[in-house]
C-alpha cells in the first residue's frame, strides 16, 4: 500500500511540473493576435491585440501591413514594380500596393531596322519618330550601297550589274541598280549595204543607224588584185545628194577613182561608207554646186585636187575625232584650189591645215 501511494503522489507531481512548463513555453496564449503581456505596476499582465491596417505601408523597396498600435509589421515583401509611361514621361508603380517612383523624363537611344529608324527609351522603350529611312545611294568603281541620311542605317556593297547601253554616239556600262557608268567610248561604226540600203552598226555594241536608200545607177570598176570595187562615174544617177553603198555584188566599195565625178554640176553633197579606204585625185573636181563631203574615220588616203574647182565648197563631216583625222593621210594639195573649208569633227572643228576652229 505505501509503494502505491508513493507512485500516486509522483504521478501528481509530475502533472503539476508539466502545468508549469506549458505554462512558460506559450506565452501569447494560443494565436497571433496576442503579443507578450506588458508587465504592469502592481505586476499583472496585460494581453494586446494588435489592430492591423487595411492598407499596405511601403518603403523604396518593399512594402507590408502594420499594426496601428504597437507599429510591428507583416507580410514584408518586395515591391511588384510595372513601367508605366506617357509621351514624355516613365515611371513604376506596385501592382501590390500603391506605391510609385517619381516620373523620369525618357531618355532616347536612336535605333533602327532595315526599313526605319525611331527613338526608343532606354528605360520605358517608348517610341517616337519612326520613319522610313530617308535612303540615299552610293557608288564606287567596285559597288553600290545605301545610306540613311538621318540615320546610321548602310547596306553593305553590293557588287555593280552591268548592261551595255548606248545613245547615237556612243556606248557605255551601266549598273542595273544604281546607273553607275563606265568604258563610256564613241561607237566605232562600219557600213554595211544591201542591194537598196546602206547603215552603219557599231563594232562593239547593238547601235545601228537608220537605213539609207544609196544612190543607184553609178558606174563601179572591179579591181580583181583586191577583190573590192572602185566608184569611176556618176552613171545615169540624178539626185543631188550621191549615197554610196559600202557593198555591190557582195564586194566592198574601197575607192573613188580619180575624176570620177568631175564636172557633176547637179551634186550637193556626197556621202562615203566607212568600206572607203581611199579618194583618188580630182575625185570630185569642178563639181559646182558641191558643199560638203560626209566620211568616216575609216578613211587612210585622200589624194590630191579631190575638190578642185568647187567654188560653194564648205565642209568635210568626218565621223571620227580631230586626231583620227590629222592622222589620215593626205596630200599636200588635196583640196586644190579651195582654200576655206572646216572640217567638223566629232570632238571639234579643224582648218585645212590641221589648226583648231575657235568658236
Ligand atoms: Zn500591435
Ligand atoms: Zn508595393
Ligand atoms: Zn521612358
Ligand atoms: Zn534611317
Ligand atoms: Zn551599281
Ligand atoms: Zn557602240
Amino acid at each position: 500500500m505505501r509503494k502505491s501511494k508513493f507512485f500516486i503522489v509522483c504521478i501528481a507531481i509530475l502533472i503539476c511540473c508539466l502545468a508549469v512548463i506549458l505554462c512558460a513555453c506559450n506565452p501569447d496564449k494560443g494565436g497571433e493576435n496576442y503579443s507578450d503581456g506588458n508587465s504592469k505596476d502592481d505586476g499583472t499582465q496585460e494581453v494586446h491585440v494588435h489592430t492591423w491596417e487595411n492598407d499596405f505601408t511601403s518603403d523604396g523597396q518593399s512594402h507590408w501591413i502594420e499594426c496601428e498600435s504597437c507599429g510591428e509589421k507583416k507580410d514584408i515583401e518586395s515591391h511588384e514594380l510595372e513601367t508605366q509611361n506617357d509621351s514624355g514621361n516613365c515611371w513604376q508603380i506596385c501592382n501590390v500596393c500603391d506605391y510609385q517612383t517619381e516620373l523620369s523624363r525618357h531618355i532616347y537611344h536612336q535605333k533602327n531596322d532595315e526599313n526605319h529608324h525611331w527613338l526608343d527609351c532606354k528605360n520605358c522603350h517608348y517610341i517616337k519618330n519612326n520613319f522610313p529611312h530617308n535612303i540615299v545611294i552610293h557608288k564606287d568603281s567596285v559597288g553600290h550601297w545605301s545610306e540613311c541620311q538621318d540615320c546610321s542605317y548602310k547596306t553593305s556593297e553590293i557588287r555593280h550589274t552591268f548592261t551595255t547601253k548606248n545613245d547615237d554616239n556612243k556606248h557605255w556600262q551601266e549598273c542595273n541598280d544604281c546607273g553607275y557608268k563606265k568604258n563610256n567610248e564613241r561607237h566605232i561604226l562600219i557600213s554595211d549595204s544591201d542591194d537598196r540600203f546602206v547603215w552603219h552598226k557599231c563594232k562593239n555594241c547593238e547601235f545601228s543607224t537608220e537605213k539609207k536608200m544609196y544612190t543607184i545607177g553609178l558606174e563601179y570598176l572591179f579591181n580583181e588584185s583586191t577583190q573590192t570595187y572602185s566608184v569611176t562615174g556618176i552613171g545615169n544617177a540624178t539626185s543631188s545628194e550621191i549615197i554610196v553603198p559600202s557593198k555591190i555584188n557582195g564586194f566592198y566599195v574601197a575607192e573613188i577613182a580619180y575624176n570620177a565625178f568631175y564636172l557633176c554640176e547637179n551634186i550637193t553633197s556626197i556621202v562615203l561608207p566607212s568600206s572607203i579606204k581611199t579618194i583618188d585625185f580630182a575625185a570630185f573636181s569642178d563639181c559646182l554646186a558641191l558643199k560638203s563631203i560626209t566620211l568616216e574615220s575609216s578613211i587612210t588616203n585622200i589624194e590630191y585636187d579631190i575638190i578642185l574647182g568647187c567654188t560653194v565648197f564648205e565642209s568635210i563631216n568626218f565621223n571620227g575625232t580631230m586626231d583620227e583625222w590629222r592622222a589620215v593621210q593626205k596630200d599636200k594639195d588635196w583640196t586644190g584650189d579651195v582654200e576655206s573649208i572646216v572640217i567638223i569633227c566629232v570632238d571639234g572643228k579643224l582648218n585645212k591645215d590641221g589648226s583648231v576652229i575657235v568658236e
